[in-house]
């Protein structure tokens, strides 16, 4: 799969190995990001890096999984429980009422971004962990994989 490498400038120290081991340059560049269009995916910045702060990142994702309706039957019980508590706290006096009533609008708000797609319902998560089974890294833990997947 194509990818491209990406600095993330706040653990970034400057000033070193990626700069060398680039054949391209890409990483040089003035503004701190490294050069998408000159980047030719090769990865030697991030093994090189070391604070860890350059990813290889793919230019396209698989697609969204659609979710199934018993993701959607329970997301929609949360969300109006979720909506329920926030109506009430913001009816409460004072900061606390305010603070409980947005940590229901986010905690919704959160599951509408990410229910169905988080662990362990993805089906994204399975096939990955099937490809690793079928070709594992010396210290990949099969056996806990296997056992995993049994109980996803
Ligand atoms: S992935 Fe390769 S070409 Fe791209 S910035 Fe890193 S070292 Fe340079
Ligand atoms: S090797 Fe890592 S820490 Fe060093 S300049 Fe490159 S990205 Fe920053």
């Amino acid at each position: 799969m194509a990818k491209y490498a990406v600095r993330n400038i706040r653990l970034c120290t400057k000033d070193c190995l990626c700069l060398y081991v680039c054949p391209t340059g890409a990483t040089d560049w003035e503004n701190g990001q490294i050069d998408v269009e000159t980047c030719i995916g090769c990865g030697d910045c991030a093994d090189a890096c070391p604070s860890a702060a350059i990813s290889m990142v793919p230019f396209t994702y698989p697609r969204q999984q659609p979710r199934k309706t018993e993701v959607v039957t329970v997301m929609n019980e949360l969300f109006q429980s979720k909506t329920e508590q926030e109506s009430i706290a913001s009816e409460l006096p004072g900061r606390l009422g305010a603070a409980i009533a947005r940590a229901n609008r986010l905690m919704a708000e959160d599951l509408n971004r990410e229910a169905g797609f988080m662990l362990p319902q993805s089906d994204n998560v399975k096939s990955l962990l099937r490809e690793m089974l079928d070709d594992p890294a010396d210290d990949f833990p099969a056996d806990k994989v296997r056992e995993l997947l049994k109980r996803l």
